[in-house]
């Protein structure tokens, strides 16, 4: 069979020209998104996905704030950033980018964000609000992208066994509560598989749509996909090639060779979910700017 190649880098564009579209027309009526992007050390992988947040961010004609600080920054510190920023009316938009130092407490951080600046998802508020289905809360960009992905290919959700391998807030269980919710792109049979499930492989096998979310290179093969399955692969993971002139390359949790002659559809890493996640923080911040606007349509 030959596969689909999922092409993440074509719906994020899409998604993208949406957005431009929405901030053209919010400014017309005198008014520009914006979004903070908080980075707390120097960690390469962290300031590169800043960066290129920040870069989107000023091609759409957002409102960009970029607030770097020292790897020593205290708690308190932080917290009276993040007090600052939600009262900052250029402002619609909060990040604070992951993994921070060892010193900060990751959870009360996302605790003092206001969760109508949430746009990642993460506030318990709007963590309650995905499992209420209250489509006014913010769920996190991964998982919206994977959705949107599955959208954009016409991959029929509803009725449609979904095997969620990985639990985390950030993607598989969010994922999971997203694409189980009654309505549209949703109405799923989900399952969520993790690191004590017994028998991964039988249970992967009788998915329509398998998401990886493991962070683990290559480890979904051949043997956990059944034939005409949908396959999405979250990870991205790096693995070393002496090759390349950095040294590694990033492969996803999916051994893309072995699985997708099995597949209906399926996305690469990388080009496949990773730049989805970016395009939808962008759509999530225009969400917070209506909201905290009033100009909700
Ligand atoms: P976490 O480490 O938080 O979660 C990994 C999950 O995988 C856990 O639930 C864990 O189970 C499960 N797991 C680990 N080993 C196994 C195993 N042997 N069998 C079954 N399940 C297992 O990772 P994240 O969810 O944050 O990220 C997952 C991957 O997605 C990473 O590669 C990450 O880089 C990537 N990612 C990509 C993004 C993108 O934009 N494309 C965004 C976010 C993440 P348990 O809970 O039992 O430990």
């Amino acid at each position: 069979m030959e596969p689909t190649i999922i092409d993440g880098k074509k719906v994020a564009a899409s998604a993208l020209n949406d957005v431009r579209a929405e901030i053209a027309s919010l400014s017309n009526r005198g008014v520009q998104p914006g979004l903070a992007v908080v980075l707390v050390g120097d960690d390469p992988a962290s300031r590169a996905y800043v960066g290129s947040k920040e870069r989107t961010c000023n091609d759409l004609g957002m409102f960009s704030l970029k607030k770097e600080l020292p790897a020593d920054t205290t708690q308190e510190a932080l917290l009276g950033l993040i007090d600052e920023l939600n009262d900052d009316p250029r402002v619609h938009g909060i990040l604070v980018q992951s993994p921070p130092p060892p010193q900060i407490d990751e959870a009360a951080v996302v605790r003092a964000l206001d969760p109508a600046k949430d746009v990642d998802g993460f506030h318990p508020a709007n963590v309650a609000k995905l499992a209420l289905e209250d489509a006014t809360g913010f769920v996190p960009c991964t998982p919206l992208g994977c959705q949107r992905l599955l959208t954009a290919y016409d991959i029929p959700i509803e009725g449609a066994h979904v095997v969620v391998v990985g639990r985390s807030l950030i993607v598989g269980k969010s994922l999971g509560l997203l694409l189980m919710a009654k309505g549209e792109a949703a109405n799923a049979t989900v399952t969520i598989a993790h690191s004590r499930t017994r028998d991964l492989a039988a249970i992967t096998r009788s998915a329509d749509i398998v998401v990886a979310a493991i962070g683990r290179p290559h480890f979904l093969t051949e043997t956990h996909i059944r034939e005409g399955a949908v396959v999405i692969d979250v990870g991205i993971n790096r693995v070393e090639d002496t090759s390349k002139k950095k040294g590694y390359r990033l492969v996803g949790d999916v051994d893309f060779d072995a699985v997708a002659p099995k597949c209906q559809a399926i996305t690469p890493v990388p080009g496949g979910v990773g730049p989805m996640t970016i395009a939808m923080l962008m759509m999530n911040t225009v969400k917070a700017c209506r909201q905290q606007t009033g100009l909700d349509s």
